[in-house]
């Protein structure tokens, strides 16, 4: 298994008290496959992400428990060099907002070509080179005269692509991105995925995708892991995931994917919002927003990840028979 995650616990020391930002999770990568990892904000699918890139490393937060295992080592307990070896080198993260990732002061040709001057000791002009190669593979029309352009005067979407070529260029095992489109407009949005989706195919990495929209990973993901008030709730196949929800969370989430309705009015289906993890509520964490919930969804213990669902799914309801319909 390329990356393997194992009941990580992350918290968080605030003046209010210690956050529960990730209970318990584990989820699995492996070679060429994509996860999806889906949740409302404040689920904890971007600091789990963080704890496995290692840049949650410094209070306040802190890693409570559990293994990180990426290629059957655990990061948490080997050597600091080592660690930081296989996160420079076979690790790459994507976040939202390119314009704050990217140094504005610098042209995109001389940040792309620094990947190879650090971290393979290229030349200058071996790694201007190299920049100009990756600004042609994320499809950057004109790379050769864009080169020694700034961030700013490229549009959302061909930043987002110059944040995907800096991930690529030392062709890591696992891509980690964190709601890579989210910023963009819906056409550009379903491009950058696209052209995302394709490389990861054609260098088989890894790739964890996390997003609070499942509109955008239905055609690139394999599986996907829902997560809700730090825990994951629901893990499928996409395909099952769509066609036979077994949480009502994911339910829910799977109603509100944005679409009119005959009146022309959105549809939300999920009403509330997410717990304060300072006080997540007993029992089902869900509970509160739950159309399903009764009287043992209130009390601790709280619902396990339920594997009878079926091969390589799980649910944390104790209705997930009611729920997917059997
Ligand atoms: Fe809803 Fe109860 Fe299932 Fe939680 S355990 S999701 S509250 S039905
Ligand atoms: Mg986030």
């Amino acid at each position: 298994m390329l990356l393997e995650v194992r009941d990580l616990r992350v918290e968080f020391r605030t003046r209010d008290g210690i956050v529960n930002a990730v209970n318990g999770v584990s989820y699995s990568v492996a070679e060429g496959e994509t996860l999806a990892v889906l949740g409302e904000s404040g689920s904890g699918k971007s600091v789990t992400a963080q704890a496995v890139m290692g840049i949650l490393d410094v209070p306040p937060g802190r890693i409570a428990g559990g293994q990180i295992l990426f290629q059957g080592r655990d990061l948490l307990t080997i050597g600091r060099e080592e660690r930081r070896r296989i996160r420079g080198e076979k690790m790459a993260m994507i976040f939202q907002d390119a314009l704050s990732s990217l140094n504005p002061v610098l042209s995109v040709g001389f940040q792309l070509g620094e990947m190879f001057r650090v971290h393979r000791g290229a030349s200058r002009s071996a790694a201007r080179a190299r920049a100009i190669e990756l600004m042609d593979r994320v499809r950057i029309p004109a790379a050769k005269e864009r080169v020694n352009d700034y961030p700013h005067q490229f549009s959302g979407g061909m930043r987002q692509r110059i944040m995907i070529a800096m991930a690529l260029a030392l062709e890591p095992d696992l891509i980690i991105a964190d709601e890579p489109t989210t910023a963009l407009d819906v056409t550009v949005q379903a491009q950058v995925m696209d052209l995302l989706a394709e490389l990861q195919r054609e260098y088989r990495m890894g790739l964890i995708l996390i997003t609070h929209d499942l509109g955008v990973v239905a055609d690139v993901a394999d599986k996907i892991a829902v997560m809700y008030a730090g825990r994951i709730v629901e893990n499928a196949p996409v395909k099952e995931l769509y066609a036979r929800p077994a949480h009502p969370y994911t339910k829910g989430l799977l109603d509100s994917i944005p679409r009119l309705d005959a009146k022309g009015k959105e549809l939300l289906a999920i009403k509330g919002l997410p717990p304060n993890l300072l006080r997540i509520p007993a029992g089902c964490p869900f509970h509160p927003r739950c159309p399903l919930a009764r009287e043992v969804c209130r009390h601790d213990p709280r619902p396990p990840l339920y594997e009878a669902v079926g091969e390589g799914r799980s649910s944390a309801c104790h209705f997930w028979r009611e729920t997917i319909g059997e």
